[in-house]
């Protein structure tokens, strides 16, 4: 019976977390804890029905009895990111001169030298998926992935981390972080390492109804008139890959320039 309080099982911890938009049914933090309203050691089981999700603080709250079961039972009811129709906000702790990010095998590194930087791994056609914005020994990291619909499934602003309501599965543990579509398929899996590090691990990141590949075989571009891979290494500057059906005249002292033939 004592080990039998650890194991819920994963396919109730994902109704849960499907039932309750992904975050605190309080508050919508999606860093939780798995809470059972009536308490565990009177029911003695692990009722779907009866497990909620708090984020530690509403949870440690509801366990003082400052916050009363009741108001968590009406949240229960209600959570606030289906009200909001959003998954958010959680803090990401990153600050320093130099950042990293990984994406599939390949890293990108940039460091300030003083004047303030920025570290774009990837522009197509036009559009920043991801970059992180150094001035002043802040960094500030930027995401906005999208699915192939163009919806925004992902978006960090600011080191602020939100997503979209409308997926199968967003389980935030530790570091670590796996979006699912809802057709199952990892959209992407991320593993955020404060204060200066990002590794996008695996996934897809679409753009005009093309995309990169990420795997532990590395960042691969399936286009529509071209198929491209990079292996692994680190590309040391400010601007990774840039890819377009025109040549734009990007300073890119390290990176890569990618013209796709136009249709
Ligand atoms: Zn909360």
């Amino acid at each position: 019976m004592g080990n039998d309080r650890l194991t819920i099982f994963e396919n109730i911890k994902r109704n849960v977390r499907q039932r309750c938009g992904f975050g605190c049914v309080l508050c919508g933090n999606p860093v939780i804890d798995y809470d059972h309203i009536e308490e565990y050691h009177i029911v003695k089981e692990h009722k779907e029905e009866n497990i909620t999700l708090l984020c530690p603080q509403h949870h440690r709250e509801k366990t003082a009895g400052r916050l009363p079961k009741s108001m968590v039972i009406e949240a229960n009811k209600n959570p606030f990111n289906l009200r909001k129709n959003n998954i958010g906000k959680n803090n990401l702790y990153y600050y320093g001169n130099e950042a990293t990010i990984t994406i599939g095998t390949v890293s990108f590194y940039t460091k300030d030298c003083g004047n303030g930087s920025i570290l774009i791994p990837l522009i197509i056609y036009e559009k920043i998926p991801i970059h992180f914005l150094l001035k002043d020994n802040e960094l500030l990291l930027n995401v906005k992935l999208r699915d192939k619909n163009d919806d925004i499934i992902l978006l960090i602003e600011n080191n602020q981390l939100k997503a979209s309501i409308g997926i199968w599965d967003f389980k935030y543990v530790g570091t670590s972080l796996l979006l699912r579509e809802k057709t199952r398929s990892v959209f992407i899996e991320v593993e955020f390492t404060a204060p200066n590090k990002i590794n996008f691990k695996r996934g897809k990141i679409f753009c005009k109804g093309e995309f990169f590949e990420l795997s532990d075989k590395g960042l691969v571009y399936n286009g529509k008139n071209m198929d491209m891979q990079f292996l692994n290494g680190t590309i040391n500057s400010p601007i990774g890959i840039v890819l377009d059906d025109e040549f734009k005249d990007f300073n890119l002292n390290g990176g890569f320039f990618l013209q796709v033939p136009k249709e």
